[in-house]
């Protein structure tokens, strides 16, 4: 299950839960996505938010649980947990995540933004990290 952060044509913003990234492309395609706001069918995906743990970070990220029913309290529980660990990184996000792996920059617990094509170049390299989707993320 992935979240994505959605904006429709009027600028209403708002999040979308997909199985995977196919999944949302086909909903996109055949107009199964609407804003929740204003109902249009107008929408489109923003830059996704991504955070970086490290054992070097404080304690660890709360567990996904078994039932769906919490998922909820989970990701306020995470939302809690990486407001308070992660240093924000905004856009410099791909950047900083690259230096920490190379060891250029300190190991730490970041969070910040990535495009879909940043994404898949921190994947290629092996780099670890989590999408999230937290609204108070916006600087
Ligand atoms: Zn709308």
């Amino acid at each position: 299950m992935i979240t994505f952060d959605l904006e429709c044509e009027k600028l209403h913003r708002f999040e979308g839960w997909f199985k995977n990234r196919e999944d949302f492309e086909a909903q996109l395609s055949t107009g199964m996505i609407s804003c929740p706001v204003c109902n249009s069918p107008k929408v489109k995906k923003l830059p996704s938010r991504a955070a970086v743990h490290t054992s070097k970070g404080s304690s660890t990220p709360p567990q996904l649980p078994a039932q769906p029913r919490e998922i909820l309290s989970y990701y306020r529980a995470l939302g809690d947990f990486i407001d308070k660990n992660f240093e924000h990184v905004g856009e410099a996000f791909a950047d900083e995540a690259r230096k920490m792996k190379k060891g250029e920059a300190p190991a730490r617990s970041i969070k910040g933004v990535t495009t879909p094509a940043q994404e898949e170049e921190l994947a290629e390299e092996g780099i670890e990290f989590f999408k999230v989707a937290l609204p108070k993320y916006d600087a």
